[in-house]
């Protein structure tokens, strides 16, 4: 019961975690548990500033792992990124973040995947472009790639189609918006440039630049690969980190 292909039930100090038992099945989205701030260092919540006693007790936010009194870490909210099977205690910051990410977890993982049909230019380094076609552009059932697809599938031999970009191999995103509309609520997202290495970490980078076809039928599929991003891009800092 608690051993499902590739993932092991444990209890940490924090909570019940269901966490991978190899790296091929690790999320790439995922974040390590904090340490907790030790309990001598601190006196009074880092929130409301009141002194802990025997009735204001302490509590740690399992997402960054500050002291808190009840009252400023009362949220319990899902946190899928450190593998937690239940919501757990977060503060007021923390779980503001994290009911941002679930949202993404519930609409934009599906949306990615669903995919959407993009037309893909790709930048060589003296700056030529050449259009390489239309494709479905979605993600992979293991988060770890953007896959790209023709509509003729029958027609079209696998060779000519544009190599999958693995997200960890990615260096940099950018929503690029039309130059238009000034104000950052109405600007509409045109297109999304990847600058990526490849999975041998070859020294050429590659430039890639989507534009979708049907550009406000996109526009979710954009936003949520923008999101998968930064939060692969926040993972790959924190384990440089440790
Ligand atoms: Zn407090
Ligand atoms: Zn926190």
């Amino acid at each position: 019961m608690d051993e499902i292909k590739g993932k092991k039930l444990t209890k940490s100090t924090s909570g019940l975690r269901m966490i991978p038992t190899g790296e091929k099945y690790a999320s790439p989205f995922a974040l390590e548990e904090p340490m907790w701030m030790p309990d001598r260092e601190t006196k009074k919540c880092v929130g409301c500033k009141q002194v802990f006693d025997f009735l204001n007790r302490k509590h740690h936010c399992r997402r960054c792992g500050k002291c808190y009194c009840n009252r400023c870490c009362s949220n319990s909210i899902n946190l899928q990124r450190m593998y937690f099977v239940d919501p757990v205690r977060q503060c007021y910051e923390c779980a503001v973040i994290s009911k941002k990410e679930q949202e993404f977890y519930e609409r934009g993982l599906k949306v990615l995947m669903a995919g959407t049909i993009q037309n893909i230019v790709e930048e060589t380094h003296n700056n030529d472009r050449t259009d390489l076609g239309n494709y479905l552009c979605r993600l992979s059932a293991d988060y770890r790639y953007i896959e790209f697809s023709s509509n003729e599938s029958q027609t079209q031999d696998k060779e000519s189609l544009p190599r999958n970009v693995l997200l960890s191999k990615v260096t940099g995103a950018q929503i690029l918006t039309d130059s238009q509309s000034e104000s950052l609520n109405t600007k509409v997202a045109t297109g999304l440039e990847l600058k990526y290495k490849d999975e041998y970490d070859s020294a050429v980078a590659h430039h890639i630049i989507l534009h979708p076809v049907d550009q406000k039928a996109s526009m979710p599929w954009l936003i949520a690969a923008h999101k998968a991003l930064k939060m692969i891009f926040e993972s790959k800092a924190q384990s440089r980190i440790q």
